[in-house]
């Protein structure tokens, strides 16, 4: 029998809603990231959306520093078709015009959203529009008092800062709130997660904070998230890169391919190569991804350089494409070999096969 990886188990929390996405409980975890233009360039932040939302992002965010840019968010929301968040930071007041203004959820940081009486008035803003919260707690702007307790940020200022803001939201009986407890130090982070995780059963948003560049970025996140992600925590998450933030969507959805959570579109096994392959993996791997970025259905292609461990991949993959000896290659579906072809047909009778399965 095929050997199966464990399922993981993930942490029951109940569920929000947010716009036309369920975060929590046994909702797929969702992949979000954040608009990185201006706000008030209403036309090129529509533009990276709509980039985001072809890459599969569920969820976006955007910032909105300013009452007039408030204004933009609400132009920016009518023109896309995922769930906008809009992003608060300093004034409650710009919460509650996001609220009226089309946003799918308000993200406040109570280390600087100010006093309960703020936000009580933006958990009646949330109410008053039937939109969630998220309370997202950030290690780099913790309350003054929170780091005069503890000395510097920690796990357990983070967890008190979440927490803390979630009372004067359960004093109002409203619990559609996702909490986060982000860091750009990765055991920090984590940590702080794990112990969040064991007090509440509000959704938890995962997310090493200032990851870095995309290579850096990339690596930190994996293990923070991924780590998180196996243990059962994590209800929607987004990876935070100093780069495009389709990069980030990429990546989002690779953490999650590769622990079996979620799939979409097209995933490449392929070998690193060596002297010994007969095909070009690398421009057959690029080839293949630029040209099927628009599949959505979950489609695994092994391209492997030669017959060392090709047709073992080809036994586990959808289509696979094998080097072989003068210039060709074998090309497998289901695990059966379809034939011998020349290595230049490779990229177009796979392409084609792909799209005859998702028809
Ligand atoms: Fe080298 Fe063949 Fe292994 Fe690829 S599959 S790394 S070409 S031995």
């Amino acid at each position: 029998m095929e050997w199966q990886a464990p399922k993981i188990q993930r942490r029951k929390s109940r569920q929000i809603t947010v716009g036309t996405v369920k975060v929590g409980g046994d909702a797929p975890i969702s992949v979000q990231s954040m608009t990185c233009t201006d706000t008030m360039d209403v036309d090129a932040t529509v533009n990276q959306i709509l980039a985001l939302e072809n890459a599969g992002a569920d969820i976006v965010r955007v910032t909105v520093p300013t009452l007039e840019a408030a204004d933009a968010f609400e132009q920016i929301v009518k023109q896309v078709h995922i769930p906008v968040v809009s992003d608060i930071h300093f004034d409650y007041r710009i919460a509650i015009e996001c609220a009226k203004k089309g946003a799918a959820a308000l993200r406040i940081n109570p280390g600087n959203i100010g006093s309960h009486e703020k936000i009580e008035m933006v958990c009646q803003a949330a109410k008053d529009h039937g939109l969630p919260i998220r309370v997202g707690v950030n290690a780099g702007s913790l309350d003054k008092d929170l780091l005069e307790k503890y000395g510097s940020p920690c796990p357990d200022a983070m967890v008190e800062a979440a927490l803390r803001a979630a009372q004067t939201l359960d004093e109002h009986n409203f619990t559609d709130y996702a909490f986060s407890v982000k860091a750009s130090e990765l055991n920090l982070c984590v940590a702080a997660y794990r112990q969040l995780a064991k007090k509440t059963d509000a959704p938890l948003h995962l997310g090493i904070t200032e990851a870095g560049g995309l290579t850096g970025g990339t690596v930190l996140s994996a293990i923070g998230i991924g780590q998180l992600l196996q243990e059962g925590i994590g209800d929607t998450l987004r990876v935070s890169l100093a780069a495009d933030p389709v990069e980030e969507i990429k990546v989002g959805w690779a953490i999650l391919k590769s622990l079996h959570l979620r799939s979409r579109g097209v995933q490449i096994v392929a070998c690193p190569t060596c002297g010994r392959r007969g095909i070009d993996v690398v421009a057959t791997v690029n080839e293949l991804e630029s040209r099927l970025s628009d599949i959505r259905q979950s489609i695994k292609i092994a391209v492997m350089g030669c017959v060392v461990n090709g047709p073992g991949e080809a036994k586990h993959a959808d289509i696979a494409v094998c080097g072989g000896a003068k210039g060709n290659c074998l090309i497998y579906e289901n695990g059966e070999m379809m034939g011998k072809f020349p290595c230049s047909q490779a990229v177009q009778i796979i392409e084609d096969r792909v799209r005859a399965r998702v028809k």
